[in-house]
Parts: structure tokens; sequence; C-alpha cells
């Protein structure tokens, strides 16, 4: 086990009726808030009236940012900077997914930057002090409620980068399940194989010694696997709700991958085929990760027992290390495939493979996938693994 620092000081409020401490909450930053959300799915449910008509009641004046989209942009980002630094915003409520609260964090700290936003995101170290945010989250994914990492595209550029900063935590997130239960199927499906790659790349991995990590990842991936069907065919059924969204959060809050060296690789991968047809995140990574893994056992024997270890202890296989991690992998891709995941790229509208060698290139240059992928990848094997998706 490597040293590590583990520093996650978010305030989480999990579960239901607690929306009455929110102005508590907020008034500890200000009564100036910029109100960040989506394409309206909180005005469909009825939780943006409830919360505006809490802030109003209670004094707070409020400036709205809407329209996040999905695989956030960085317009929306500039246009966040804009309006704090117009109205002097004390703090930022986001309201929404990861898309709504990774905009937030780089609107949080490009307040405070005397540039443009995008170099924040490009070079994580020039985020510095930041606009504090709370967060109320709605959909079960991304694990951003409790870390310090966003994620966001520039369509220009072609570019979807992730950054990173300790002054971007949330200070406090609501979590309550109860805003969960209108995420969509498809959503709820892509959020679980978004939980679980996320594991995924922290969990196979060569560092030894991690035991208590790979114990805790792989009890959140059984959680995953164990709740998430429940969660699509019963939308409110607040047990399985409850468990997926707190799944989410410890996966990526640093308990499972904290002591361990190296870089992800999926997430990677995905974040260009995002960037290129910005397709959902959750989706695309559970499209690639099955021929990611496939890739590993293929051109790396050490992986076998990594993959065994995974097929023994998720999937409760028995037999041999080689006949355990192949059967391990097809029970990862039966069971996405089982969520009502589209596997393979052209069902999501990536119908040719011209871009392939582009999106594989910028994948190894953004991911630094030669030096820090599991098993090392250059452009003609992440070419390789993109192509096997298409079938
Ligand atoms: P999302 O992009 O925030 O939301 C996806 C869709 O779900 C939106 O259309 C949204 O609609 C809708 N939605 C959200 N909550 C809903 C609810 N309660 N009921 C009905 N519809 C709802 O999804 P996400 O998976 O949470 O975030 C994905 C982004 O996070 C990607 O850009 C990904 O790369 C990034 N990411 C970040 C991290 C991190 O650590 N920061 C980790 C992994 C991924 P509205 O827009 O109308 O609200
Ligand atoms: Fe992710």
């Amino acid at each position: 086990m490597n040293n590590f620092r583990m520093y996650v000081p978010t305030d989480i409020r999990f579960g239901k009726d607690r929306l009455n401490e929110l102005p508590e909450v907020l008034a500890s930053y200000g009564k100036r808030v910029l109100l960040a959300y989506g394409g309206g799915s909180i005005k469909r449910f009825g939780l943006y009236d409830k919360v505006v008509n809490l802030l109003e009641c209670n004094g707070f004046q409020i400036v709205e940012l809407t329209g996040i989209e999905p695989n956030p942009k960085i317009g929306s980002v500039r246009e966040g900077v804009k309006l704090i630094r117009e109205h002097a915003l004390d703090v930022i409520l986001a309201v929404g997914g990861g898309s709504v609260v990774d905009a937030a964090k780089v609107i949080a700290g490009g307040v405070y930057y005397d540039g443009d936003a995008w170099d924040l995101v490009e070079d994580s170290s020039k985020i510095g002090k930041a606009t504090p945010i709370v967060d109320i989250l709605t959909l079960a994914a991304t694990g951003t409620e409790m870390n310090r990492n966003a994620v966001i595209s520039n369509p220009e550029r072609n570019e979807k980068l992730g950054t990173s900063g300790w002054e971007l935590l949330p200070k406090v997130s609501f979590l309550d399940p109860t805003n969960t239960f209108t995420v969509p199927a498809s959503q709820t499906a892509a959020g679980a194989a978004d939980i679980l790659s996320h594991l995924f790349e922290q969990y196979f991995n060569r560092t030894a010694g991690v035991t208590v990590q790979d114990n805790i990842a792989e009890g959140l991936m059984k959680a995953v696997i164990q709740h998430a069907p429940t969660a699509i065919q019963t939308p409110d059924d607040y047990i399985a709700r409850a468990n997926i969204l707190w799944a989410s959060t410890l996966a990526l809050n640093g308990i499972p991958g904290n002591g361990r060296a190296g870089g992800w690789t999926c997430h990677p991968i995905e974040h260009e085929l995002s960037a290129y047809y910005d397709i959902t995140h959750g989706i695309g990574l559970a499209i690639l990760t099955p021929r990611w893994m496939s890739y590993c056992l293929e051109h790396d024997a050490t992986t076998v027992a990594k993959f065994a270890q995974y097929g023994r202890n998720v999937w409760h296989l028995e037999g041999e290390d080689d006949t355990v991690a192949h059967q391990a992998v097809k029970a990862t891709h039966d069971f996405l495939k089982s969520l009502g995941i589209p596997m393979t790229l052209p069902e999501v509208g990536i119908t040719t493979d011209e871009l392939v060698p582009e999106m594989s290139a910028q994948a190894v240059r953004h991911g630094h996938l030669t030096q820090n992928a599991y098993v090392s990848l250059d452009n003609e094997d992440v070419a390789e693994i993109i192509r096997a998706s298409f079938v």
C-alpha cells in the first residue's frame, strides 16, 4: 500500500426529508446564491419549486444558471463565472446530476481565476481559491458529490477533459434517494455502469497489499450488481436507490482508490467517444469495459490472477484462474446488457470507424495510457479496443 492523503471534508446529508436543513447550510456561506441546474428535470419532478420557495421564504437572492447539458460544456462554465462576478454571489447551489455539479466546480474555480476557465480544465495547477458549492444530487453515478474532480467538454476542440482541485470539493452534499426516483431506466443503467467502472479503474491495479481497498471495492461492486436491476424495474424502491446512491459516492471519494498507484484506462478512452460523439458517459463505459477486460486477458497473462479474484469474490465463480477470469468478463458484459444498455457503438450512433485513429491517439495522450494504464496501451491498442466495440 502506498502513502496517501485523504482529505474529504464534504458534509454529507443523506436521506429523505432533509431539505429544511438547506437554508441554514447555505446561509453559512451567504445569502446570494447561484442556482445551477440542467435541462429541466428538476422542474418536472418538483424539486425546483421546493428549493426556490424555501430560499425565497428565507430571504435568499437567487440568480439562475440553467441548461447545463450532460457532458457539460465550457460555455455553461463561462456563463456561470460571469453571473457570479456580475451579481457578487456568495455560494453555488448545484441541483442535478454529475454534469451540473462538475460545471459548478469549474465555475467556482473560474471566479477566482484571471483568465479563461478552459485553462483550469487543461491545467489543474491553475485552480486555487473557489466559491463554495452546496449540491442536491439527483442522479447516482459520478461520485462528484464527494470528490474534487470535474469533467468538462469543449465542443469547438472536440475535447473532454478531467480536472481537479482541493478547493472544488463540495462543502455540503444533500443525497436524498427519493430525488433519484425519476431517473429514467436508461440513465439509471448508465449510472450503474459508471459506478462499476470507477471501481474497476481503481481495482485493476498493480499496487500490492491493498486488501482493505480491494474488499471495499468488491463490496461496492456487489451492492451495485444487487440493487441496480431493482432500481430499474421499481424506480421508487427506496432501498435500491439508497444503496446505489451511497455506492456511487463511496466508489469515488478516495476510499477504494487511495494507496494505489497508476492511472485509469476506460475513462480516458470513453472521454474521447463523448468528446467526438456526445454519447452518455456510462453507456460508453459499459460498451468499452468488457472489450478492455478481454484485451487485458489476451495480451497480458499477469492480469489473469486479478480478474480471477474479481470473478470469485464478485461473481462467486469457481474453477481455474483462467476460466474464472474469462467467465468474469462475460458476467460483466451480460450484467450490463441485462440492464438494457446498448452494448455496441453502432447502437449509440457511432457507425463508422473513421475517427478511431484520432480518438485513440487523443486517449493515449490525455490519459497517459502508455505509462499509467493497468495494461500499457498505445494508439494501435486503443484502436483495437474501440474497434472491438463495434460488434
Ligand atoms: P448527467 O449528465 O448529470 O445527467 C444525465 C441526464 O439525466 C440529464 O438529461 C438530466 O436531465 C437527467 N437527470 C438527472 N437527474 C434526474 C432525475 N432525478 N430525474 C430525471 N432525470 C434526471 O448524468 P451523470 O451521469 O450524473 O453525469 C455525467 C457527467 O459526469 C459526464 O460528463 C461524466 O464524464 C462526468 N463524470 C464526472 C465524474 C467526477 O468525478 N466528477 C466521474 C465520472 C463521470 P436534466 O439536465 O434535465 O436535469
Ligand atoms: Fe465516470
